[in-house]
């Protein structure tokens, strides 16, 4: 029973070895010239860059996934504690956020008064709600609207009020400090939203990430999660041919009897799992007209990357490995960013320092650093004529605020905007993060894993179920193995 998987993200990649350890032949193929989707990687002049994430959570799911393949972990990873460090313009002042709670309590003790009570209150709902949803909702398909509605409502009534509140309502209940709210809230800019249009079900994140299971840094850099994958399919006879993209599907009645790339070449197999975006692909390749541009673009997208790769050539005071740069101004920020209504001249931006957990990024005595700037997607700023501007600015703002002038060390520095982004991977418009996690687009209402007229066309990634990031891709891989296992069953080896 032979495969195609067309896209080698992390919900490709991890498609093709569930299914090549079970015995189907998989062929991959990728439009970008290296595999890895956004879990990429960008080397120039010596230093070298993990393109976009830079930590994950949920790390059962990797063991999940290598339990299900049968092989031994393919890269190393280590938890983090501190978890990371918020900068506040006001004061230039610097929180740590650890995992550790009373550690985590002496660095908002004077801002927060009885901060480990209220925050073991607020921890303990999110993990009620964390457990009571987990395996229902995230880690489950739905087969209709109705089939998710009915779970649902085997979620206990009390987490109920969580749907109609938003993240920074909840924390409201919960905090009085702007610090401490502004810091949690982080979490929803993760889902590429704003603690303000993202529902406060996504409280339970910060039970992930302060005591559930944290955060974790791979060994080496993020990249080597994507090349552990690529030698563990290169063992099952798995091939990945790169610089193809499929751009037509050859339909036989109610199945796909091949796919065409760009140069017309046909791609034939017994069945395929799109991993491009699922909505995308359903609108610019099938032409469906529930997915016709303009419908895509009504559709409620994440935020996009503005994304900065320094080489810098010494060692940078003033910086831990993941820091949060925040203004002065964060509800009017939030409330506008998506629309691009405010200047982006002094945004709010995400740094990691590459090397400081992984010095081989860097040649001795220097650093590699990664700034993320999450700015409106191309329907509300299409021009960005003004990236290297926007980045100058972005890293003076960041010289001001460590005191360490960064500009005259700088040995390379590489932008990409969401128009690269976009390019490179087919993101809708340049959105990051892919679909937004509104009420309306999880779950039954998200684009299906499993094509609506083409029996044997399967789709995994972030605009399918369950949703966006990188242990969410794995569970993406493990629920639509589930539906092709349903449909032609176990392949003799
Ligand atoms: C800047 C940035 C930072 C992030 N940081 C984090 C983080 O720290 N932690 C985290 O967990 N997540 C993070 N994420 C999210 C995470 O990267 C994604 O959720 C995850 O990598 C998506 O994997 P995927 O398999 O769904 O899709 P993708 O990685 O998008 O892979 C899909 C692949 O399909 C290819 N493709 C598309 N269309 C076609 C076609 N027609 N034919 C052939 N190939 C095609 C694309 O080129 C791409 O390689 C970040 C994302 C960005 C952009």
């Amino acid at each position: 029973m032979k495969a195609l998987i067309a896209g080698t993200g992390l919900g490709g990649l991890t498609t093709a070895l569930r299914l090549a350890s079970r015995g189907y032949r998989v062929t991959m193929v990728e439009k970008f010239h290296q595999p890895g989707g956004r879990l990429n990687q960008l080397k120039k002049e010596g230093y070298t860059f993990d393109m976009g994430p830079s930590f994950f959570s949920m790390s059962y799911e990797f063991k999940e996934f290598i339990d299900d393949c049968g092989i031994e972990m393919p890269f190393e990873f280590h938890e983090l504690d501190p978890l990371y460090a918020v900068n506040f313009l006001k004061g230039n002042r610097t929180f740590i956020v650890h995992k550790n709670l009373d550690r985590l309590a002496a660095e908002f003790e004077s801002v927060e008064p009885d901060f480990r009570n209220k925050v073991e209150r607020y921890l303990s709902s999110a993990g009620k709600l964390f457990h009571d949803t987990e395996g229902k909702v995230i880690r489950r398909n739905f087969n209709s609207i109705f089939d998710f509605l009915a779970t649902l409502a085997t979620v206990p009534m009390k987490h109920l009020p969580k749907i109609f509140r938003n993240f920074m309502q909840e924390l409201d209940r919960h905090f009085d400090s702007d610090e401490v709210k502004q810091i949690f809230s982080l979490t929803a800019f993760f889902l590429g939203a704003t603690p303000y249009d993202t529902p406060a079900v996504y409280t339970l994140l910060s039970y992930t990430e302060l005591q559930h299971d944290g955060y974790y840094n791979v060994k080496g850099g993020m990249y080597r999660i994507v090349e552990g994958l690529v030698r563990e399919l290169d063992r099952a006879g798995v091939d990945i041919h790169l610089n193809t993209e499929i751009t037509g599907v050859e339909a036989a009645g109610d199945s796909v009897s091949a796919c065409i790339d760009q140069n017309g070449k046909r791609w034939e197999a017994d069945f395929v799992v799109i991993n491009g975006d699922a909505a995308v692909f359903r609108g610019n390749v099938l032409r469906r007209p529930r997915y016709s541009p303009e419908k895509l673009d009504r559709m409620k997208w994440t935020l996009a990357p503005l994304t900065i790769y320094l080489g810098i050539d010494t060692k940078v005071p003033g910086l831990h490995h993941h820091n949060y740069f925040l203004g002065d101004n964060f509800r009017e920020y939030a409330s506008k960013i998506f629309r691009n209504e405010i200047s982006l001249d002094r945004p709010y931006y995400y740094v990691n320092t590459i090397s400081r957990l992984n010095p081989e990024s860097a040649p001795p005595g220097c650093e590699s650093i990664f700034i993320l700037c999450p700015v409106p997607d191309l329907r509300y700023k299409p021009d960005w004529s003004n990236a290297e501007q926007l980045a100058g600015s972005i890293v003076s703002d960041l010289s001001d605020r460590i005191g360490f002038d960064l500009s005259s060390h700088i040995v390379t520095r590489k932008v990409l905007t969401p128009v690269d982004w976009g390019k490179s991977f087919n993101l809708h418009r340049g959105s990051g993060l892919s679909l937004a996690h509104d009420l309306n687009q999880i779950g039954a209402f998200r684009p299906s894993n499993v094509d609506e007229k083409l029996r044997n066309l399967f789709y995994v990634g972030s605009s399918t179920v369950p949703g966006t990031g990188l242990p969410m891709a794995v569970i993406s891989s493990k629920l639509v193995t589930e539906r092709i296992l349903k449909r032609y069953g176990l392949v003799p080896a």
